[in-house]
């Protein structure tokens, strides 16, 4: 893994010039308005404030931020909002690290992440469906995807599924194969009540309540390596699929949701199977950003926990 902030640094960039003329004005004020800071915290100012070229490019607080870099202002946003083009959302929002960083920082109204409908929509054990047995449209099983029965996915979601498991075959990592893609609300109740049939209280470790799961969203899909017959979840993370789904799956706009860094906040074991897909742009700065759950990318709170 490798951790360049490379996009962050150009939207930093964009910002701080966007705001030059209002975040001027606060430095300006913050270091005049310093009569009565200490001695250290003026020198530390006046230290670095010295050279012109320092004052004239500040590092504006996202807070600061006046209603004009509200990407919901952007006319082409807004249409493609409004046409459903989720990706034409994010390239109009200025890419995928814009785009998140427009949301984290609060400056994206018109961004729902509760609404399920959106590649952007993170469901968690402390944001259900609503309604809770929400079903998308468009279902269907991705082509030339080795797929268990009944396996189907959001049509946007399966033909990058196609895209990506027809890659791996190319670069020599095997097969990939959809165990289970959409779940139903109905579904997603048997599934758990196996679940705490099988393992009790635990059972919130491994499996989501029923209203809580990506998989009725149709951007899930839990994926197994196969050589002639196919593999189990458990080995998928060892395997030679598994490792390459592990470092290039983000190129097909899918992200690993649930990872070892990422249980504090997720509340699930790790999950190297379990694929959303977000869409090649958000995907990418996901992976560039070294992100390990969709809450902090979004700067969303931890979910660790059912609220009862
Ligand atoms: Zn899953």
């Amino acid at each position: 893994m490798r951790s360049p902030r490379r996009a962050r640094i150009a939207l930093t960039a964009a910002i701080a010039g966007a705001l030059l003329i209002a975040s001027t004005a606060a430095v300006t004020s913050m270091v005049s308005g310093g009569a009565g800071a200490s001695d250290e915290s003026a020198a530390a100012a006046s230290l670095s404030l010295a050279p012109p070229t320092v004052a004239t490019l500040p590092v504006p607080k996202v807070e600061q931020a006046p209603a004009s870099t509200d990407i919901c202002a952007l006319p082409e946003l807004t249409a493609a909002l409004e046409a459903h083009d989720d990706a034409g959302v994010v390239a109009a929002a200025g890419g995928g690290e814009a785009f998140r960083s427009a949301v984290a920082s609060g400056t994206a109204p018109c961004i729902d992440l509760a609404d399920p409908s959106r590649v952007w929509a993170v469901v968690n054990k402390a944001r259900a469906y609503a309604p809770i047995d929400y079903r998308p449209l468009g279902l269907v099983h991705p082509e030339g995807v080795r797929t268990a029965e009944g396996g189907s996915l959001r049509t946007d979601a399966a033909a990058a599924l196609t895209v990506m498991v027809a890659a791996a075959r190319t670069e020599a990592a095997g097969e990939v194969a959809l165990e289970s893609g959409f779940r139903s609300f109905e579904a997603q109740q048997r599934t758990y009540a196996r679940h705490v049939a099988e393992r009790g209280a635990a059972a919130d470790l491994v499996s989501a309540r029923p209203g809580h799961s990506e998989h009725q969203s149709g951007l899930a899909a839990d994926v197994v390596g196969c050589a002639g017959s196919c593999g189990t979840f458990d080995d998928f993370a060892a395997s030679s699929q598994g490792q390459w789904v592990a470092a290039n799956s983000w190129e097909y706009g899918w992200i690993v949701r649930y990872v070892p860094d990422g249980s504090d906040v997720t509340g699930y074991s790790p999950e190297a199977w379990h694929l959303r897909y977000v869409g090649p742009e958000l995907a990418r700065a996901y992976h560039e950003g070294s992100w390990t759950s969709l809450e902090e990318f979004f700067g969303l709170p931890a979910a660790p926990d059912y609220a009862g």
